[in-house]
């Protein structure tokens, strides 16, 4: 099991965590990188039951690639990407770990979307890497 508790930028949106992690990501996709601002996204997976949020963070929905409905949620005061779902993982949220306090808990296990990935982002060779999203 492990806890986890972060915040927003603002701290308007926290959460505190307690359960599995099946899955921890970087996702190199073009819609993660637009909605993090960032080079790639890093995500850990846990189940939305066990995630408890203060705060209500605001939602954003799209498609993606491969048709599945996906929300993000991101706080509206100061633009903190926060947390991710995907129509397909029903009951799983995605938790952004930059927001994460317990930084050492997140260990990616793989890197999915290389196919999309920015030229000068360096993969860890001892990782799984997928052109898309696996199976
Ligand atoms: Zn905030
Ligand atoms: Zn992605």
């Amino acid at each position: 099991m492990t806890k986890l508790t972060g915040e927003c930028l603002c701290g308007a949106v926290s959460f505190e965590a307690d359960g599995e992690v099946p899955v921890m990501a970087n996702c190199h996709c073009t819609a993660c990188r637009q909605s993090t601002g960032s080079a790639f996204a890093t995500l850990m997976f846990m189940k939305e039951g066990d995630v408890k949020i203060t705060g209500t963070p605001k939602t954003f929905q799209h498609n993606s690639d491969a048709g599945s409905v996906m929300t993000k949620h991101f706080c509206d005061k100061c633009g903190t990407p926060l947390f991710t779902q995907n129509s397909t993982r029903e009951g799983m949220l995605g938790l952004r770990a930059g927001v994460i306090h317990e930084q050492e808990e997140f260990a990616p296990k793989v890197n999915v979307y290389v196919s999309s990935k920015m030229k000068a982002t360096l993969l860890d060779d001892a990782l799984p890497a997928f052109e898309k999203m696996p199976g």
